[in-house]
């Protein structure tokens, strides 16, 4: 198998520091807000990888984070009037329940950082006694001079670090660059007791301190969006580093390209920020999710009309293969093919895993022969379960709800193709298509086969 490896700007082959134990961490969402499109691609992409990694090695730990000590929740919950725990509780279920709805299966381990404060304390303990932090004025500050890699994750050199870094007028830091581990709470904020008086902790230690308490010192891989390479990943590097004597961190970094939506960034200026919540209304998860998919990890996505049609076509392609094959049984131990299995294992190129998964509908229609189109089925299935995708019943797919909110139901369209059929059965062929016809104006397309009358939303 073969990652990009940030670190290197390279693809190289994933060797496991333990081929019995991989282990993986990723980096979450903070929850103060309906999760975006764009935060579920890094899910998405990531239980793809993981359902891989399941497949090759025997024990695979998934980590991923619930930030939910970030001042954004505090400012969510100062506005409601709660408590930063009714904000993170709900807002981290919506989450779980959107992945779900995408295919996402849940990792091995959620942690939240509300319960990791013990850990992040005693890991800026350590970075003190060592030389690597420092405390002034209630705050800790990581100091980036310490460490002689800073910088190397994101390519930066000293001066573009210094750029990139947020330069605030703080007296009490040695160096511009030097970044918060602890930070003073005032009296209304939410805080926890630490050495260093009542106070949060910065956004970056709580991977570190969480990655080493459920994964150990190395990690083999590290995912989360693009953005995060700087400061984020960054900082976590520094910190886990020297507070681990030197050792490596995380073998493999691996990030996702962005979500751009009709060819812009998403942002709350231009409006067009589309939450996974509202858009699970108007489309089947499995669409969003094709979409997702339908990219190579690293490249942008971009989010339009087209694509989402698009997506839903495939998978009527996809679901009409195998609803042709519903009686078939699919083939034991037969799984996806390999042509399949190496796409992903080629950096994971779902573009070409899913051309390799077209293939086999293709073959599917056209196979006569029941041994065939039994071991086609269980192709099929199994390269869809690595995708997350294929999962259901073909009947179930079909009848799922289209877009236009005015499209009949699948009971309202029963009822109508009984009518049809009460029709035909009189010979009343004007009344038969009649029915039809407003259907197909309706966006419901009915074919008449030989196990009688079928349909679909176009
Ligand atoms: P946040 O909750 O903002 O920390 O984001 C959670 C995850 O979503 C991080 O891994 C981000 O890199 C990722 N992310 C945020 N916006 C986008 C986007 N537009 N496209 C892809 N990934 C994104
Ligand atoms: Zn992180």
């Amino acid at each position: 198998m073969q990652l990009h490896n940030t670190l290197t700007g390279t693809k190289q082959p994933f060797v496991p520091l333990d081929p019995q134990r991989v282990t993986m961490y990723v980096c979450g969402p903070t929850v103060y807000s309906y999760a975006h499109i764009g935060n579920a691609r890094p899910a998405v992409v990531f239980d793809v990888l993981s359902r891989l990694l399941r497949r090759n090695y025997p024990q695979v730990v998934y980590v991923r984070n619930i930030t939910d000590i970030d001042d954004k929740i505090n400012a969510a919950a100062a506005k409601e009037g709660v408590d930063i725990s009714v904000i993170t509780n709900r807002y981290a279920a919506i989450y779980h329940d959107d992945m779900a709805a995408l295919g996402v299966l849940p990792p091995d381990h959620a942690p939240r950082v509300t319960q990791h404060l013990p850990q992040i304390i005693q890991m800026i303990e350590r970075l003190i006694e060592n030389g690597h932090a420092y405390a002034a004025e209630g705050h800790v500050l990581f100091h980036t001079l310490s460490f002689k890699d800073y910088g190397q994750l994101s390519g930066r050199d000293e001066q573009s670090l210094m750029a990139g870094a947020r330069i605030e007028v703080a007296p009490y830091k040695k160096h511009a660059g030097d970044f918060v581990l602890w930070k003073p709470s005032s009296a209304d904020q939410p805080g926890w007791d630490s050495p260093w008086g009542r106070g949060r902790p910065g956004w970056h230690i709580e991977c570190s301190a969480m990655a080493e308490a459920l994964l150990g010192e190395t990690i083999d891989i590290h995912g989360g969006g693009h953005d995060l390479i700087f400061p984020h990943h960054e900082n976590e590097i520094a910190q886990s580093t020297c507070a681990h004597g030197g050792k490596p961190f995380a073998r493999y970094w691996l990030h996702n390209g962005f979500l751009n939506v009709d060819s812009q960034k998403m942002s709350k200026s231009i409006g067009n920020v589309l939450l996974v919540h509202e858009l699970l209304k108007h489309m089947p998860g499995e669409v969003i999710r094709l979409v997702l998919l339908t990219g190579h990890y690293r490249q942008p996505v971009d989010w339009n009309d087209e694509v989402v049609a698009e997506a839903r076509k495939k998978l009527d392609r996809l679901y009409g293969a195998l609803r042709e094959l519903e009686d078939v049984q699919p083939a034991a131990n037969v799984s996806a093919p390999e042509g399949f299995v190496r796409a992903l294992e080629d950096d994971l190129n779902t573009p070409m895993a899913l051309a390799e998964l077209f293939e086999l509908a293709r073959a599917a229609n056209k196979a006569r022969d029941a041994a065939e189109k039994a071991q086609i089925k269980a192709q099929m299935l199994d390269a869809g379960q690595l995708l997350g995708l294929l999962q259901q019943n073909p009947a179930a797919w079909f009848s799922h709800a289209p877009a236009a909110d005015d499209a009949p139901t699948a009971e309202q369209i029963e009822a109508l193709l009984a009518e049809r059929l009460r029709a035909r059965q009189n010979r009343q062929w004007g009344e038969s298509d009649r029915i039809r016809d407003d259907l197909k104006a309706r966006g419901v397309l009915v074919e008449d086969g030989k196990d009688g009358q079928r349909w679909r939303y176009a």
